[in-house]
């Protein structure tokens, strides 16, 4: 297998190689395919284990049996234009002197690499955590959630007793920041429902939430906040904050003792870089996250650009990182793939300036909050806008298919 991927390539323009068919990847290889309509010398290779791409921001709907795992699953090949090689395969590390991706498919030559893999979850060392609980980062994790929820319902309408029925019938989300808040309102909203076809009254089930935080949704507006948590509440999750895991046994173990109980648990209270970026020689920072200049290029690297979750680009309003978004994933992507343009026509390439277009939350299947240029709604209006974003991005996906010569 080693060479088999490199055998066939090497254009006198050489290779740009995206790595990861994600939001920030997909929209690289989308926007480079028109722009490489007069560069038939260069050859465009998109590299990913799966052969789909994940519309990643409905997974709370398929972890709560809303949504089927496969309608968050968008083919590739339905998406790209031919101009583009698509290689399935897993990428095992970097060859950075080489300029090689290495896969499991053999090594690939780049002459432009764009670093798009994404983030995992973080467990923050807390003991027992990663093994016993379920993440919620692709469709495939969601469909576990779901099953998980599932055969915990089933059980609990087996058990005779009411006490041991509510403890089997809990789903505990670790993480109150937006993946948390989603996937605890959606829980809540249609367990009783589901309960009820397993037999199970329908008032057992229940949904809490633990944020180790003073609050849900760090970083929101008070008012965001506020809307937030009174659906929450309306909808009767149990959300603790300042309450941090210290182990998880056979519940979160809590710092100050306590053990919250539960049936299912679900890990959504941090990310960080992929495990073969933290064991590369890429300059790496917050969270192992890759340094990378105002081109989005990695420092010292400037062959190989970065977008996504796996960039770490500060945010000159706040000093911080900014966050793991598919809304800043798409606009560096944007850039990205204007700055490759701009190398191959010889002209100056443009600085990364995040443009916030607001933030907007689903809380159940019914309501949501936002926050947009200053003004936060919460209710149906929220959700709705949420639904026209998602809406939005598979047109987009679709439209942007490309150019393939004739
Ligand atoms: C449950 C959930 C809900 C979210 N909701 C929202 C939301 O509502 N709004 C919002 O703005 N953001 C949301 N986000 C965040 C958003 O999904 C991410 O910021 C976004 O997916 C980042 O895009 P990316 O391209 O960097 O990575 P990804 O979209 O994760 O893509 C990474 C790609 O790399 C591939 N890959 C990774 N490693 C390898 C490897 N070793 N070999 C081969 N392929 C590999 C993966 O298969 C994947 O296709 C949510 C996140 C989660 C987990």
């Amino acid at each position: 297998m080693e060479n088999a991927v490199n055998a066939s390539t090497a254009g006198s323009g050489g290779q740009i190689v995206v790595a990861g068919a994600g939001y920030a990847g997909l929209h690289v290889t989308l926007r480079l395919t028109a722009k490489l309509r007069d560069h038939p010398e260069v050859e465009l290779i998109l590299v990913d284990r799966n052969d789909y791409h994940q519309a990643i921001t409905e997974l709370p709907r398929v972890a709560s049996g809303t949504r089927a795992a496969d309608a968050v699953r968008i083919p590739l090949q339905e998406v790209l234009a031919t101009r583009v090689r698509f290689v399935q395969t897993e990428i095992n590390g970097f060859d950075l002197a080489g300029r090689r991706l290495l896969t499991a498919a053999g090594p690939i030559d780049w002459r432009r690499l764009v670093l798009a893999l994404g983030s995992r979850p973080n467990d923050f060392a807390i003991p027992g955590l990663a093994q016993r609980t379920l993440s919620l980062y692709s469709a495939d994790d969601a469909e576990r959630v779901w099953d998980a929820v599932s055969k915990a319902l089933t059980a609990a309408a087996a058990a005779a007793d009411p006490g041991q029925q509510r403890r089997l019938a809990t789903v505990v989300v670790g993480g109150g920041g937006a993946t948390g808040v989603e996937l605890a309102g959606e829980l809540a909203e249609i367990l009783p429902q589901v309960a009820s076809a397993h037999g199970l009254a329908a008032d057992r089930p229940a949904v809490q939430l633990v944020e180790a935080g003073p609050t849900i949704l760090a970083g929101s507006s008070p008012q965001l906040i506020d809307k937030a948590a009174r659906i929450l509440s309306d909808l009767g999750v149990q959300v603790r904050t300042n309450a941090t895991i210290a182990a998880t046994e056979e519940g979160f173990r809590l710092t100050d003792g306590q053990l919250v109980e539960g049936g299912v648990f679900v890990w959504a209270g941090g990310l960080k870089a992929p495990g073969l970026v933290a064991d590369s020689e890429l300059p790496t920072g917050h969270n192992g996250r890759v340094k990378v200049d105002r081109y989005l290029r990695v420092l010292d690297h400037p062959e190989i650009y970065v977008a996504g979750d796996l960039a770490s680009v500060t945010d000159p309003r706040t000093g911080h990182a900014l966050p793991p978004l598919a809304q800043v994933a798409l606009e560096e992507g944007e850039t990205v793939a204007r700055n490759l343009d701009a190398e191959l026509e010889d002209k100056p390439l443009e600085a990364f300036t995040f443009r916030d277009k607001g933030f907007v939350v689903s809380v159940g299947t019914r309501r949501g909050v936002a926050d947009i240029a200053g003004i936060t709604t919460g209710g149906r209006l929220a959700h709705g806008l949420k639904d026209a974003i998602e809406w939005e991005y598979r047109q987009s996906v679709k439209h942007l298919r490309g150019w393939d010569p004739v």
